[in-house]
């Protein structure tokens, strides 16, 4: 937020607003208000406070609860805190509507800027679409944030983000199973999960806890696609990925046969089963 206020201060006259109905637990809510509460008292901008209705921003998400971050569940997330934003400023009389959301790598920037223009129609207020990670704003972000002595949160802030962090946990196993059973290949989030559409697959990408679903997924998927033959990266050596992908080939319905790749031995190629009668 610090340095989202330094470059918009550059041009505008900046009230803050704080609207944040998702960041749980109630410490964590206040460890970060407390944080743009001194912020605003040094640098001197007036800070409006909304009180949080958790609630109501439970209710809308529920359905996405297990969609993991960078998904309809975030995309309501931005869209409760940015309409009520317009409606403060509406309320208030402001000209612009920013938002430090893009400055996170995890946010999708383009769903931001996509939900603040079409509210910015909705109540007549210009919204100051932007991507704060531009011109090096995550790095400088993070230098003014160590020089400041700035509490640095961990996860995005609701309780789900939280859980997710840790990738083995039983709710993190019960999200990816839920995404990848009801979300359509192609309307995964890419810069979420890179599962790619090609026939090859590079675990270096993904944590092993991943591996089993991530293998069967792409199996599954390649068959569908029709690839005969399809490339799994796992890392040289005797890797605990390249035992566990050696484990799932053995067991797959639709894996005919696999061997060492002998161009790259961190690799394995597989042979699939396209047709029933083809064996
Ligand atoms: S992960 Fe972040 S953006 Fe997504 S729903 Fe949770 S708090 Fe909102």
């Amino acid at each position: 937020m610090s340095y989202v206020y330094e470059v918009l201060s550059a041009e505008f006259d900046v009230t803050a607003y704080f609207y944040n109905p998702n960041i749980m637990p109630a410490d964590e809510y206040v460890v970060r208000l407390n944080e743009l509460t001194s912020y605003s008292r040094q640098r001197g901008f007036p800070l409006i406070i909304e009180e949080p209705d958790v609630k109501s921003w439970v209710h809308a998400v529920k359905d996405h609860k297990y969609s993991g971050e960078r998904s309809e569940r975030c995309w309501i997330c931005y869209e409760v805190r940015l309409e009520k934003t317009f409606i403060k400023a509406k309320e208030l009389g402001f000209e612009v509507v920013a938002t430090a959301l893009s400055i996170s790598p995890h946010k999708n920037v383009t769903k931001i800027n996509e939900i603040g223009i079409r509210l910015s129609r909705k109540y007549g207020i210009h919204f100051y679409a932007s991507d704060f990670k531009k011109n090096d704003g995550v790095k400088k972000s993070v230098e003014m944030s160590k020089k400041n002595n700035f509490y640095r949160q961990n996860y995005c802030g609701c309780i789900y983000s939280k859980l997710e962090r840790n990738s083995e946990s039983g709710w993190s196993k019960k999200s990816r199973e839920h995404r990848l059973k009801n979300t359509p290949l192609a309307q995964i989030d890419d810069e979420a999960v890179e599962i790619p559409f090609t026939d090859t697959i590079d675990l270096h990408h993904f944590h092993p806890a991943d591996t089993e679903i991530l293998v069967n997924h792409f199996l599954d998927n390649a068959v569908q696609k029709k690839f005969a033959s399809v490339r799994i990266i796992h890392g040289k050596g005797k890797s605990v990925k390249k035992r566990d992908v050696y484990k799932i080939l053995k067991s797959h319905p639709k894996v005919i046969s696999f061997r060492d790749d002998s161009v790259n031995w961190g690799a394995t190629l597989v042979d699939l089963l396209l047709h029933e009668d083809a064996v």
